[in-house]
């Protein structure tokens, strides 16, 4: 018998391989680009924090903390948790640091992996990525929130993602928000008997968190149920229309949606969440809000409003794959695209110049495959086939006495031999027309 073990990654979480991870690259490049042109930069943190942050502020109650954190008892016995989100981290750092004395708005981005012991689907992960960004400071001005999502929408167009759509809502502040969510309860336990037992617990728990509800049976109920836009405050009112007003003057086409709410106490007025197609039920890529009490409730100076946003970079790049972005054709999982010269030599005086061509050709920025042993032409070129190698540049004893290589095109087996500055330029001019 063989005591070999097999492993496996564990449910839930997943390898990305190239040439998909090409794609993930492509995805964290241009957000990167995009976000420092609206002046974000990036803050790394960690990957587990005391569990007691994220109890603190994604709340005790919540699904996040009561089931789907992975905590552990650390060996000095106190509890840490690997993070669900990176918010509560961000504030952390905010405050930590005393970032609140720096000049205008804070603005931060971050790109990671989060965890959450949920039950895997499509587009669900026990660890799953994201891209968010936060920004932190003394106004609430709309523009804030407006140019927040102007900067999700950039980076959807930049990626091509195609059929994004933007869902906004206000849910109110702590003045007019606890006034409409007793209305609501109070709606909600004349229909009790109809609702189902997530919801009927949410009646006492979390009444706006029934409005999220999916159940089928459920949204003939609630398409019935008082509506937060006619109870906002005035304050909140004017904010939500400023809001409004801007995404207009932004150009960016939004719906309205009454019934997207955060369960979250810290979470007030702008809330939105974009969806995107090919993802099935788990369609949304995005979400996000204001949290002007966050900074406060973590120890913070309660002048400090916060909004902000997390993209699920899992589902981003799925649906770029169903629109058919960024498909590398016919490469094999676990290899990269294949290079753009496969520099076969023979023989150990061709050896050592081919080392060195093809440290000058990867200098100048093309992919180079060298062989690491001597071998058969046939076999070497064959390889080179295999890898979808672009071309193939031979160095024989031939080519070493003339002072030149062989360049040939694998596509159609075109070749011929050239110098070295000629080469370049061929591999320039190749590189070019296949752009
Ligand atoms: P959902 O309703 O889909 O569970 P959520 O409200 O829990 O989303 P947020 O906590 O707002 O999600 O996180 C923002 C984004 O992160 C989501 O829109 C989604 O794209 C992504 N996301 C959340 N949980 C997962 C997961 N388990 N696997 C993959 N992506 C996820
Ligand atoms: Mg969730």
């Amino acid at each position: 018998m063989s005591d070999k073990v097999k492993f496996q990654a564990i449910k839930g979480v997943r390898d990305i391989l190239p040439p998909e991870s090409a794609l993930w690259n492509r995805v964290e490049q241009v957000a990167r680009e995009v976000f420092g042109t609206f002046g974000f930069a990036e803050i790394r943190l960690p990957i587990f924090e005391p569990t007691e942050l994220f109890a603190r502020s994604v709340g005790g109650d919540t699904d996040i903390v009561s089931k789907e954190m992975y905590s552990f008892e650390d060996r000095d016995e106190s509890s840490i948790s690997l993070r669900p989100e990176a918010t509560a981290s961000v504030v952390r750092a905010y405050i930590e640091h005393g970032m609140q004395v720096l000049p205008g708005n804070v603005k931060l981005y971050y790109m990671g992996p989060m965890f959450r012991r949920e039950r895997p689907q499509k587009g669900r992960y026990r660890q799953f990525y994201q891209i968010g960004a936060e920004v932190l400071g003394a106004s609430d001005a709309p523009g804030i929130d407006a140019e927040v999502i102007e900067m999700l929408m950039r980076l959807f167009e930049r990626l091509k993602l195609k059929g994004a759509i933007l869902n906004i809502n206000s849910i109110g502040c702590k003045q007019c928000r606890p006034a409409y969510v007793e209305i609501l309860r109070g709606e909600l336990q004349k229909v009790r008997e109809q609702l189902g037992e997530d919801s009927k617990r949410r009646i006492e728990t979390n009444p706006l968190r029934v409005l999220d509800s999916k159940l089928e049976h459920e949204q003939g109920i609630i398409e019935k149920l008082p509506r937060i836009a006619e109870h906002l405050c005035a304050e909140c009112r004017t904010h939500y229309d400023e809001v409004k007003r801007q995404l207009g003057m932004r150009g960016i086409v939004y719906q309205e949606n009454w019934r997207l709410v955060r369960g979250l106490d810290y979470y007030m007025r702008t809330t939105f969440e974009i969806t995107a197609p090919g993802l099935g039920s788990q369609n949304a890529v995005c979400g996000g809000g204001r949290y002007d009490g966050l900074v406060e409730l973590l120890g913070g100076p309660a002048t400090t409003k916060g909004i902000g946003f997390a993209i699920g970079t899992d589902r981003l790049v799925l649906s770029l794959q169903e629109a058919g972005e960024g498909a590398a054709t016919g490469v094999p999982a676990g290899k990269g695209g294949g290079p753009d010269v496969y520099l076969a030599w023979f023989g150990a005086a061709a050896q050592a110049a081919a080392i060195g061509l093809g440290r000058r050709l990867r200098d100048a920025g093309f992919v180079v495959e060298l062989p690491a042993v001597d071998l058969k032409f046939g076999k070497s070129l064959g390889l080179a086939d295999r890898l979808k190698s672009r071309h193939a540049v031979i160095v024989g004893d031939d080519e070493l006495a003339a002072g030149v290589v062989t360049v040939k095109r694998l596509a159609d087996g075109t070749q011929q031999k050239l110098a070295e500055p000629e080469l370049f330029s061929y591999l320039r001019a190749a590189q070019a027309a296949s752009e």
